[in-house]
């Protein structure tokens, strides 16, 4: 999904983007507000006050663990609201990927509880192959 797709984005809210999708990874809010100081942003309230309708808008996720947020490298993430991301804690590598099986087990948990689920965020942190077969 790119910012052009999203023709009622602000200006504020496609800088973001663009440096999320630019960035190749996870980016914090507040290296995201370095990045923007020439474009006028001066405050982390801009940034975050960005981050959480690109969030909304399914363009962008937030990975609790790292504190940092990430654009996404799918299209449909907004529409099933669940994504998983797998995190190298050696290089800090972050792939993102649907693994449709658990995500319905998980729907098919929260509709039989009556859990009104709004989003679906899997983290797995460990080793990529990369950093595995470096040792
Ligand atoms: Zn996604
Ligand atoms: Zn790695």
């Amino acid at each position: 999904m790119s910012a052009e797709t999203h023709p009622e984005l602000t200006k504020n809210q496609a800088l973001v983007f663009g440096s999320l999708s630019g960035a190749g990874g996870p980016l914090t809010a507040y290296a995201i507000l370095d990045q923007l100081r020439d474009d006028g942003f001066r405050a982390p309230l801009q940034v975050y006050r960005a981050l959480d309708k690109l969030v909304e808008y399914g363009m962008v996720h937030r990975l609790e663990s790292l504190n940092a947020f990430v654009a996404c490298a799918h299209t449909g993430c907004a529409a099933h609201g669940a994504a998983a991301f797998a995190i190298c804690e050696r290089c800090g590598d972050v792939s993102e990927f649907t693994p449709e099986k658990a995500i319905d087990l998980l729907r098919n948990w929260t509709e039989q509880q009556g859990f009104r689920l709004s989003r679906t965020t899997i983290e797995l942190r460990g080793t990529c192959k990369a950093c595995v077969s470096s040792n």
